[in-house]
């Protein structure tokens, strides 16, 4: 089976989420016994293109005349990989981009779609992917039965591995006609810091913290331990928080290796935003909060006495590792 990787271009840069789907893309057609390539557009620092090379895909198409494409260019340039490459299933990551263009590729190709896969498909027998479904609460396997197949692989769902490999990069310049929408003006909401999608190790911090004075702890530990920050809603509404921090059903649905709560009490919707975490740790007064269900590790205590104790902790064996 032929496979194209749609690798985002993330202001010049390719996003780790991209290379999972690099590394999803690869294993796939090594275990069909087809090729795999990527299609990726605009400008892009050498670091991207070195790192897209190096996950096992050995034919990068490259649409360098643009850099900024809209929806329905990307959609026109994904189809024209497709026809190049003979593919037969496109992966994107579920990301921004990836969510609204594979939808698009999908109609235009008739191509079955799964939304948010966090596993490799079963290529033995029937073409089934696993997704999540009811907000985390339950998972589907899903069956495509089109000949052309579109999925969207959800960030950390896999390890991107890297192979000792070489890629051959190909100038690729379809026609994609003029854009129907184009950014007028692009306001950063602040997040400079780790990309909480991609993140994997979170600290997060609820209304158990009292006030937004109180979060200077919080981004001490995210800092020590190289973690995104992340909110419960309420955090966010009432603006001690920005926006894009907030995680669950109606914020971001994350999935990274470790999700430290702190002061949250684990309500359903809270969680179904971070049960596809690897590894939760609690942090509550509250034996009963509903969050210690859901946890592998959870510390009943004062997240004014803990979370100073862990910055120590944290430190100390950073010092002794140096
Ligand atoms: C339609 C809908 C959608 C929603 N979507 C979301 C969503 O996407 N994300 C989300 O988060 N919520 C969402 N909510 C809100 C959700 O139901 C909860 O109200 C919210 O998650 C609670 O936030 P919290 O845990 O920060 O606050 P609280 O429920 O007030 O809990 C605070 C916790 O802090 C603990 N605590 C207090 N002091 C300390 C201390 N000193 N040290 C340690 N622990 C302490 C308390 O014991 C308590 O468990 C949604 C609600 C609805 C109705």
């Amino acid at each position: 089976m032929n496979v194209l990787v749609f690798a985002e271009n993330d202001n010049g840069k390719v996003a780790k989420a991209s290379f999972e789907a690099a590394t999803y893309g690869a294993k796939i057609a090594a275990s069909s016994g087809g090729e795999a390539s990527i299609i990726t557009y605009g400008y892009l620092d050498a670091a991207s293109l070195n790192g897209l090379a190096s996950y096992g895909i050995p034919k990068i198409l490259h649409c360098t005349d643009v850099s900024d494409l809209d929806p329905s260019q990307l959609t026109k340039l994904t189809i024209a990989a497709v026809e190049e490459t003979n593919a037969e299933l496109i992966v994107f990551p579920h990301d921004y981009t990836g969510k609204s263009i594979a939808p698009l590729v999908s109609a235009k190709m008739k191509a079955g779609m799964v939304a948010g896969a966090i596993d490799y498909p079963e290529l033995s027998g029937d073409f089934t992917v696993k997704t999540n479904v009811f907000s985390g609460k339950a998972f589907a396997q899903v069956k495509i039965k089109t000949d052309k197949k579109i999925i969207t692989l959800i960030p950390n769902a896999i390890s991107k591995v890297k192979v000792d490999a070489a890629a051959e990069t190909i100038a690729f310049s379809p026609d994609l006609g003029a854009p129907s929408v184009t950014v007028k003006e692009f306001k950063s909401e602040g997040g400079e810091g780790i990309n909480l999608t991609e993140a994997e190790l979170v600290v997060s911090a609820g209304r158990g913290l009292k006030g937004p004075e109180n979060w200077g702890m919080i981004e001490e530990l995210a800092n020590e331990l190289g973690a995104a920050t992340a909110c419960s809603r309420p955090v966010s509404d009432i603006g001690w928080r920005p926006h894009h921090e907030h995680v669950g059903q109606t914020g971001i649905a994350i999935r990274p290796n470790l999700y430290i709560a702190i002061g949250i009490s684990g309500a359903i919707q809270h969680l179904a935003g971070v049960n596809g975490s690897k590894v939760i740790v609690v942090i509550n007064t509250d034996k009963e909060a509903p969050f210690f269900k859901a946890a592998d590790y959870g510390v009943v205590g004062d997240a004014f006495e803990v979370v100073p104790k862990m910055i120590e902790a944290v430190k100390a064996f950073k010092a002794g590792q140096a």
